[in-house]
C-alpha cells in the first residue's frame, strides 16, 4: 500500500493537491476536516460539538477523529492506499494511526509536507473564505489561531516522521501544477 500523510499548515493546499494524488496514484482520500463538516451538515451530536471548536480554530478531541479514521479504513479495506489530509494533527493521533495501519499489515509510506509562508497562508484562506462559506476561513483572528494551534500541536509531527526517515518537504509556493509536479517527482521514487 502507498499511504501518504499530506501535511502542512491551514491553507497550504492539501485539499487541492489531494485531488491530483487521487488521480495519479489511485488512492483513497481521507480528510478529517471534510468528515467533520459532513457531520455538522447532518446535525449529528459529534458534529454539533465539533462545530463550536472548529469555528474558533481549535482542534476537536483526538478520540473523535481517530474513530472516523478507523471507520474509513474499514470501509475501504480493498484500497491501494490512502491519502490522510488534515490527520494526524497531534503526535497522539500519529501513534494511533500507526497502530490502526499495523492492524491491516500496513504502515505510513511518507509524509509529504507543503511548506508555505505564513503571510501567503492568510491571503489564501481569506480568499477561500469568500467562496467556501467556512466561518474559520473568514476571520483573520481565527486564522491566526489555526496557525498557532498548528505550530504548537501539529508541527512537532515533522520530527516524528523525520525520525523514521519518512519526511519529505515540498516547496508549496507557485502554481498548483508546479506544486503537484514536485509532489509527483517525490512520490514516484517511492512506488
Ligand atoms: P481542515 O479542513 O483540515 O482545515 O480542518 C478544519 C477544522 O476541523 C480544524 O481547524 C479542526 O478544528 C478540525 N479538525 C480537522 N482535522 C482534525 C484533526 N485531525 N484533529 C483535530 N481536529 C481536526
Amino acid at each position: 500500500m502507498l499511504n501518504i500523510v499530506l501535511f502542512g499548515p491551514p491553507g497550504a493546499g492539501k485539499g487541492t493537491q489531494a485531488k491530483f494524488l487521487i488521480k495519479n496514484f489511485g488512492l483513497i482520500h481521507i480528510s478529517t476536516g471534510d468528515l467533520l463538516r459532513n457531520e455538522i451538515s447532518q446535525k449529528t451530536e459529534p458534529g454539533i460539538k465539533a462545530k463550536v471548536l472548529m469555528d474558533k480554530g481549535d482542534l476537536v478531541p483526538d478520540e473523535v477523529v481517530e474513530g472516523m479514521i478507523k471507520n474509513q479504513l474499514t470501509a475501504h479495506s480493498d484500497a491501494k492506499g490512502f491519502i490522510f489530509d488534515g490527520f494526524p494533527r497531534t503526535v497522539a493521533q500519529a501513534k494511533v494511526l500507526d497502530e490502526l495501519l499495523k492492524g491491516i499489515n500496513s504502515a505510513i509510506t511518507a509524509m509529504v509536507a507543503l511548506e508555505v509562508k505564513k503571510q501567503e497562508l492568510i491571503i489564501r484562506l481569506l480568499n477561500r473564505g469568500k467562496s467556501s462559506g467556512r466561518a474559520d476561513d473568514q476571520n483573520e483572528s481565527t486564522i491566526e489561531n489555526r496557525i498557532a494551534v498548528y505550530n504548537k500541536k501539529t508541527a512537532p509531527l515533522k520530527d516524528y516522521y523525520d525520525a523514521q526517515k519518512k519526511y519529505y518537504g515540498i516547496y508549496g509556493m507557485g502554481t498548483i501544477e508546479e506544486i503537484s509536479g514536485r509532489i509527483n517527482d517525490t512520490l514516484k521514487k517511492l512506488v
